[in-house]
């Protein structure tokens, strides 16, 4: 299969998916989720690959869901007609990954931004680099309650979660490893390498001994109510689209209204 925005590699028995849309910082489109949910689901039945890499070309890991399509496509969809979409391409491709049965690791640079957010912590482990930044404007700038899945607290605590969401500003990767959201942080010119080098250390495990420890450690987690919290999450997020005051900004304009927080981050 020949993608358009995906680049896909193979190194021994790791696999390396890169998002592939460097000039709109890799902003994730339909067609770039769609594809993106296709690559996963074929390495997951591949048994040459033991594990799994998600990175992205370019300066920047993601800068989130793509808003020029969102507000040209979807702006004027029903609750039934967004719930169907954001259900199928936001919260079921990311746990597909989250559930993806052997280890899986983010390749992250400069930014990881809400929808990018999002994908990298549905990996196991997440290896950034030094230049990376994590940020979830989308409740602070466009009035929807965060992003689809609510990951956050479960990646980088509920204190520091709430601190990023409220003001809507970046964590960076020095404070992202410090908090434990991130396992290594490097150069940027060294990224590739050691997560490369990780996966291949990774890869010489036993492959189903390790996929019977990914199914146990994430149901230590579904023990603590993640699946039951992320699923609760996306009803709320979905009333959020429909708040006057959500309308507001979406009349205004989604990715002007990104762009008038200054920042420039994306969502
Ligand atoms: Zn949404």
């Amino acid at each position: 299969m020949n993608y358009t925005f995906l680049l896909v590699e193979d190194t021994g028995s790791v696999r390396r998916i890169s998002l592939n849309r460097p000039q709109a910082r890799n902003a994730q489109s339909q067609q770039l989720l769609d594809e993106l949910d296709h690559a996963v689901s074929e390495a997951a039945r591949d048994d040459a690959v033991r594990v799994l890499v998600i990175a992205a070309a370019g300066d920047h890991f993601s800068a989130g869901h793509d808003l020029k399509e969102a507000q040209a496509k979807r702006a004027d969809f029903s609750v039934e007609e967004r719930w169907a979409y954001e259900s199928l391409r936001y919260f079921d491709y990311c746990l597909r990954i989250w559930d993806f049965p052997k280890p899986t690791i983010a390749q992250v640079q400069g930014a990881c931004v809400a929808g990018g957010f999002m994908i990298a912590n549905m990996c196991d482990l997440v290896v950034c680099s030094d230049d990376a930044f994590f940020s979830d404007p989308v409740g602070h700038t466009l009035a929807a309650a965060a992003t689809e899945v609510l990951i956050h607290p479960w990646v980088m605590g509920l204190r520091k979660a709430k601190e990023m969401l409220f003001t809507g500003e970046r964590v960076e990767a020095a404070e992202a490893y410090r908090i434990g959201m991130v396992n290594r942080v490097v150069p940027v010119a060294a990224l590739e390498d050691e997560t490369l080098a990780l996966a291949q250390r990774i890869a010489q495990a036993p492959p189903f001994g390790l996929r019977l420890l990914k199914k146990s450690l994430n149901r230590s987690l579904d023990v603590q109510g993640l699946r039951t919290a992320l699923s609760a999450h996306f009803d709320t997020h979905q009333l959020s689209h429909m708040s006057n005051e959500f309308k507001a900004v979406r009349d205004k304009g989604l990715a002007q209204a990104i762009q008038r927080n200054k920042s420039g981050d994306s969502a």
